[in-house]
């Protein structure tokens, strides 16, 4: 069984520039060369779906008609996503302007462009949504649109939300999510500043939303659902590169292994060895690793 996916998201390029430093406020400096790589955290999640997750992957979302569209389309194409009901707008492409500081630090300055052009999806786009057995949505696009996408959701089909970045939820949207995603961050800052500790955050959000899967970085993740006991999954040990995307290969993984009919856990351990092997490489999805290498990992 293949299942079905459909990744409601944001798609950036990332203009990443190495410097010495990062300029502060009037100062220019001078960095390195250049590198311009396809990102956004929709368009990594639909890749990691599609290459990783083996999903038949289609990818809801808004581009510019510019070079940089180009980038993203070709990336999202070669992993096998279905790019034919992306929308192009007048705005530009989003673009993520990224400074990198030789102690490995970012500095990060996202410019949404067509993203914010993203509403609720219509015609071909609402029917593909409408086909899915996971929905899967993120938070750098505007709420309508996932909104729109839990609505033309079929019934049985669930919908996968990573808060990522943590934004305030509407009513309706807490109520149409099924699985939850958050990183440690995101589940303090969902949660309320009450909480210091990730797990106690991620444990009050089961009162919201019936399964909350909470990563850990190089601790992998745990799976809080209400009334039941919690299951950690632990990461493999591997040597980290580069952990860009590694959270959106996770998602993707994860929302991949749901729509072939996994169950949540058997889906987290899929999406935990996938995330591992995504931080040995460089980059977001050019990190993404293929579905064999997943599966020898997992056994
Ligand atoms: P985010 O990238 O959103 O901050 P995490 O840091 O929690 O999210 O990482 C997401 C997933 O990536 C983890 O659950 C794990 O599977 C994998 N991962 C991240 N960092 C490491 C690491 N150092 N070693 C092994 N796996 C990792």
């Amino acid at each position: 069984m293949t299942g079905q996916v459909a990744v409601v998201g944001s798609a950036n390029i990332d203009l990443v520039v190495p410097v010495d430093h990062h300029p502060v406020p009037g100062e220019t400096v001078l960095g390195g060369t250049l590198r311009r790589s396809p990102g956004g955290k929709g368009a990594n999640q639909a890749v990691a779906a599609a290459r990783a997750g083996q999903a038949d992957t289609s990818f809801v979302a808004a581009l510019g008609r510019d070079e940089h569209a180009d980038i993203l389309l070709r990336s999202l194409d070669d992993a096998g996503v279905r790019t034919d009901v992306v929308r192009r707008t007048d705005s530009p492409t989003g673009t993520a302007l990224i400074t990198v500081s030789a102690d490995g630090e970012n500095a990060i300055v996202v410019a949404p462009g067509a993203n914010a052009d993203l509403g609720a999806p219509e015609g071909e786009a609402r029917d593909r949504v409408a086909q899915a057995d996971v929905v899967l949505a993120q938070l750098e696009i505007p709420l309508d649109a996932v909104l729109g996408a839990a609505r033309a959701r079929r019934s049985g089909a669930l919908l996968v939300l990573n808060a990522a970045p943590p934004a305030e939820l509407t009513a309706e949207v807490w109520d149409a999510v099924d699985v939850l995603v958050v990183n440690e961050h995101e589940a303090r800052a969902l949660a309320g500043s009450e909480h210091d500790d990730a797990r106690a955050a991620a444990d009050d959000l089961t009162a919201r939303v019936g399964t909350v899967v909470l990563t850990l970085g190089a601790a992998g993740c745990v799976v809080l659902q209400h009334d039941a006991d919690p299951v950690t999954v632990a990461a493999p040990t591997v040597s980290a590169v580069d952990t860009t995307g590694a959270g959106d290969t996770f998602c993707g993984v994860l929302a991949a292994a749901l729509a072939q009919g996994a169950g949540t856990v058997p889906a987290a351990r899929r999406a935990v060895a996938a995330g591992a092997l995504a931080v040995t490489r460089h980059g977001a999805q050019e990190a993404v690793p293929d579905a064999a290498a997943v599966t020898r990992l997992v056994r």
